[in-house]
């Protein structure tokens, strides 16, 4: 099987190394209240387990979570027993929701209590990348204490790095440059958050990128979506990996073998 292993790359001065294709565990852990083309059902355990497994062969050592994706920590947490070393894990802060509905807390005392909740759910001592999961007012958010209190978890030893998921520029430059990384929205649709993807290049922080198939909509148009999408997302050098959610196998291995197209050409 034909594997992403060769081509790990940095997540910036982080120290950690990533796949260039992480995994997105929104659909572990809810179907409502997102935005997909259609509707689902939450996998099995059995079959998140074998989606975890089919992950881990071709290479893919990063998974994306949140509080906000309904029961996706505790999932990973039961699942990855036993596995916690080979892979960097990504959960973030800032966003609950419940009832269907999110809501916001970007309080010292709200990200205290999400981190040490995420460590319970996932069931390790450490996360490799915590990300502020915005309301899109970015600045606003910046300016509360949620990112130095990420930075004492990281001198704790809680969690390996930090970071901001957020939708603007400024947003994305300023959380660049007190933290370690920035997740952007960047598709064949939605490229205006370039200049975060420059600025990173610039000062050597890590970008994940979000989105990278606009939720699943840009699959059902063009000749070879997933390739075209590839090619732009790799394309900017300040790229460390692009998150894509699936809870389909088909489509694992099919995005698995075109990320090694664009990144053998
Ligand atoms: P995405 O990765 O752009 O697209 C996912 C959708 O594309 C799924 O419905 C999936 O359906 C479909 N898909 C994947 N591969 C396919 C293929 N080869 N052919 C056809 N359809 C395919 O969307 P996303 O889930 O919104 O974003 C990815 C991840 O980024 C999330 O899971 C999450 O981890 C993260 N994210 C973070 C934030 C934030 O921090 N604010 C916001 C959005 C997303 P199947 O399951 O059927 O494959």
């Amino acid at each position: 099987m034909s594997s992403l292993q060769p081509f790990h790359r940095p997540l910036g001065n982080t120290g950690l190394s990533v796949s260039p294709l992480g995994l997105g565990t929104v659909k572990f852990g809810r179907n409502q209240g997102v935005k997909y083309p259609t509707g689902f059902e939450l996998p099995t355990d059995r079959q998140a387990r074998d989606l975890l497994s089919l992950a881990r062969d071709l290479g893919i050592n990063l998974l994306d979570t949140a509080p906000a994706y309904g029961i996706s920590e505790q999932r990973l947490g039961g699942l990855l027993q036993g596995q916690r070393p080979e892979w960097v894990i990504c959960t973030k802060v800032g966003e609950e929701f419940a009832d269907g509905a999110s809501h916001f807390d970007f309080s010292a005392a709200h990200t205290r209590h999400s981190v040490e909740r995420s460590l319970r759910r996932l069931k390790t001592d450490y996360i490799d990348l915590v990300l502020v999961h915005s309301d899109g007012n970015d600045m606003d958010v910046l300016d509360q204490e949620v990112y130095p209190t990420l930075a004492e978890l990281k001198q704790q030893g809680l969690i390996r790095a930090f970071g901001f998921s957020g939708k603007t520029i400024e947003g994305g430059i300023r959380a660049l440059d007190g933290g370690d990384c920035a997740m952007v929205t960047y598709n064949l649709q939605q490229q205006q958050e370039r200049p975060v993807l420059d600025h990173a290049l610039s000062h050597n922080k890590g970008i994940l990128i979000k989105k990278a198939l606009a939720s699943g909509h840009i699959c059902l148009q063009g000749d070879d979506p997933m390739f075209a999408s590839l090619q732009l997302i790799y394309s900017h050098p300040a790229v460390a990996s692009a998150i894509i959610g699936t809870i389909n196998p088909g489509h694992l291995r099919e995005n698995v073998a075109t990320a090694l197209r664009v990144l053998h050409r």
